[in-house]
C-alpha cells in the first residue's frame, strides 16, 4: 500500500475523524468493551472504551508509511493486513491473564486488554474471522461466522449484550445495596464519605 492508498483507507475505516473513530463499526465494539466492563468496574469503563477499538488503532498507527518502510527494511513483509497481527486472539488473552496474575497498575492494563478481547471476539463473529494464535495467520469464525459487521444483527446483539450487562450489574449492586454507575459518588460511599441516603440523592449528579 502506497502513501495514498493509505490515506484513503484511513478515509475510509475512519470517515471525517481518523483518531476520533466514531464510525458505526467502532459503535459495537464500544457498547461490548464498555458494558462487559460496566458490571466489574465502572470506574474504568473509558479505559475499556479505548482497548476495544485499540486492535484496528494499532494497525492503523502500524500501518503508517514509516513503519511499513521499517518492516520492509528488515524483511518483515509491507502491509500488516486488516484482522491479522493485531487481532490474534491469543495476544489479547495474553495480556488480560498477564495483567490478572503477573502485574498490573489499578486494573488498567487488565481493563485494556479485555476491552481488546471483547473487540476481537466481536470480530471473530464475521464471515473473515480472526486468527487464534500467531502460529497460523488462518482465521476462524465463531458460532459460524454469520454476524455480518455494521449490519442490524450486529447491533442488536450488542444491544441485547448491553441489556444483559446492564440487568446484571443491577442485580449485583442491589445486593450491595447501590448502584454503582456514577461512580465518584459510588467511590465517595465505597470510602465511607457519604452514607447511602446521600448516595442516593447525588447519583443522577454528574458532578
Ligand atoms: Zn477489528
Amino acid at each position: 500500500m502506497d502513501v495514498l492508498n493509505y490515506r484513503r483507507g484511513m478515509g475510509g475505516m475512519y470517515g471525517m475523524y481518523p483518531m476520533y473513530g466514531m464510525n458505526m463499526k467502532h459503535f459495537n465494539h464500544y457498547i461490548i468493551g464498555g458494558a462487559t466492563c460496566y458490571v466489574f468496574n465502572p470506574p474504568l469503563i473509558p479505559v475499556a472504551l479505548i482497548g476495544s477499538v485499540a486492535p484496528d488503532y494499532i494497525e492503523y498507527i502500524l500501518n503508517a508509511p514509516i513503519f511499513q518502510q521499517v518492516r520492509k527494511n528488515n524483511r518483515l513483509g509491507g502491509v500488516i493486513k486488516h484482522r491479522t497481527t493485531t487481532h490474534i486472539l491469543m495476544y489479547w488473552l495474553v495480556l488480560v491473564l498477564f495483567a490478572w496474575l503477573v502485574w498490573d497498575f489499578r486494573a488498567i492494563l487488565f481493563w485494556f486488554g479485555v476491552g481488546g478481547l471483547t473487540h476481537v471476539i466481536t470480530d471473530g463473529l464475521s464471515p473473515s474471522g480472526i486468527p487464534l494464535t500467531p502460529f497460523s495467520m488462518n482465521r476462524s469464525s465463531f458460532l459460524g461466522g454469520r454476524v455480518l459487521l455494521g449490519t442490524p444483527v450486529e447491533y442488536a446483539i450488542a444491544i441485547i449484550y448491553l441489556i444483559v450487562c446492564v440487568f446484571v450489574a443491577q442485580s449485583f449492586s442491589s445486593q450491595l445495596g447501590f448502584v454503582p454507575f456514577f461512580y465518584n459518588w459510588a467511590d465517595e460511599y465505597n470510602k465511607g464519605l457519604i452514607d447511602g441516603y446521600e448516595w442516593k440523592i447525588n447519583r443522577f449528579k454528574l458532578i
